[in-house]
């Protein structure tokens, strides 16, 4: 059974709009881890996969990381550790308050999106069509 909640999180449907939203469920201050996940390798990329290095991705497990949505300004960053960690955290890079939408950006560790798609996050800085950091 998927993980759709923890402490700082829970992943909430919008079935107008047939997409994931994770927001925060208590106030989250900077720094603050809010998410761990297991490091399952494959080496496969696909839309689900997170690129975290050379040929190498972390496999879509159904945990909450999975719904966090991109932000071209996002709240919070992945950490990935060292080899002998067995997981991967998200960390709050901004403060956080209660009912905001948790993002973030996905081009930090995809080289190349398996499926390229229209930003719409309204950031000032929003780079419009998420493609993947190499194609740049
Ligand atoms: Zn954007």
């Amino acid at each position: 059974m998927a993980k759709r909640r923890n402490r700082w999180l829970q992943v909430v449907d919008d079935p107008k709009r047939e997409v994931f939203h994770v927001l925060a469920r208590r106030d989250i201050g900077l720094g603050q881890v809010v998410c761990r996940l297991p490091k399952v390798f494959t080496d496969t990329r696909d839309r689900h996969s997170i690129e975290v290095g050379p040929g190498r991705h972390q496999a879509f497990t159904d945990e909450i990381d999975d719904y966090i949505n991109h932000s071209c300004d996002p709240n919070l960053e992945l950490v990935v550790g060292d080899a002998e960690s067995d997981e991967y955290v998200f960390r709050a890079i901004k403060p956080i308050s209660v009912g905001d939408e948790v993002s973030w950006d996905y081009e930090t560790f995809e080289s190349v999106l398996q499926n390229p798609f229209p930003c719409t996050c309204g950031a000032v800085n929003c780079r419009k069509m998420i493609v993947g950091r190499d194609l740049r």
